[in-house]
């Protein structure tokens, strides 16, 4: 198992190791977000966290059917946030994912010419 016992305890949940690997086991280690498989390395591994879809904020229960795998990221995006629903949640993480990148792509792009001339 690459997810390592120091790698979950970096949590920042009030999930205990064992709940939070429930859960992982449950979405195959896969952000119920974007996807990432948090099992192809080992920095993906250290993006895991266990999202609160209502979040703990908002009175989000600690229960299965409110946990997801997620990763750093979509968990930073989505917030505090409060969401009908988990794939409203959803939709607006990776929607918000889009915007980022391409707002990314645009200050990072250079002209292909200058690439080509190493
Ligand atoms: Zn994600």
């Amino acid at each position: 198992m690459p997810l390592s016992l120091m790698t979950l305890s970096l949590v920042d949940s009030p999930v205990t190791l064992k709940e939070g690997l429930k859960i992982l086991e449950r979405d195959d280690y896969r952000c119920q977000y974007c996807g990432l498989d948090g099992r192809a390395s080992f920095e993906n591994a250290l993006t895991m966290r266990v999202d609160f879809v209502v979040p703990r904020a908002r009175k989000g229960k600690k229960e299965p059917s409110n946990l997801v795998a997620c990763c750093t990221p979509c968990n930073t995006i989505k917030g505090t946030r409060v969401y009908g629903n988990f794939e409203e949640a959803k939709a607006f993480v990776l929607k918000k994912r889009e915007e980022l990148r391409k707002n990314w792509e645009s200050k990072t792009a250079r002209p292909l010419a200058k690439s080509a001339r190493a």
